[in-house]
């Protein structure tokens, strides 16, 4: 069966640490991170296409842009959450450790409330390191 699908990338800069692991990513630090977005459909819409570019751009760049750009990304165990909210500083607050795994995780989640049906997130952390989701 022939599957087409669009894939728009983002960036984005955040910082993060890591709970209970023993290694350097202990410690606050920041990436750039690519965030590749993959939308897959057998059947394309009355424009001939999965999704237009324009609006995968608007609707995923917008939330990502308000919400894990320049953002301190942290459990909501961390206790620096408290702290960075004392100051004002912008934060988004994972369920389990901000790994690349739940990055991509809580993009794909946030992407599937929007409406955008996201066959698979992958989560760029540095060039070489990438962590994907994607529905079987
Ligand atoms: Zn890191």
């Amino acid at each position: 069966m022939e599957k087409f699908s669009v894939k728009k990338v983002f960036e984005i800069a955040y910082a993060h640490r890591l709970l209970d692991y023993n290694g350097k990513c202990e410690n606050l630090h920041g990436h750039n991170g690519i965030v590749e977005i993959i939308v897959e459909t057998v059947k394309l819409d009355e424009m001939s296409m999965v999704m237009d570019f324009v609006e995968l751009k608007n609707k995923a760049g917008r939330w990502l842009n308000d919400n894990l750009d320049h953002t301190v990304i942290l459990s909501k165990k961390d206790p620096l959450a408290k702290i960075l909210k004392e100051q004002n500083q912008k934060m988004f607050l994972t369920d389990e450790n901000p790994t690349a795994e739940i990055i991509a995780k809580t993009i794909k989640d946030e992407m599937n409330k929007m409406g955008i049906k996201a066959k698979e997130i992958r989560f760029w952390e540095t060039q070489s390191s990438m962590a994907k989701i994607e529905e079987e």
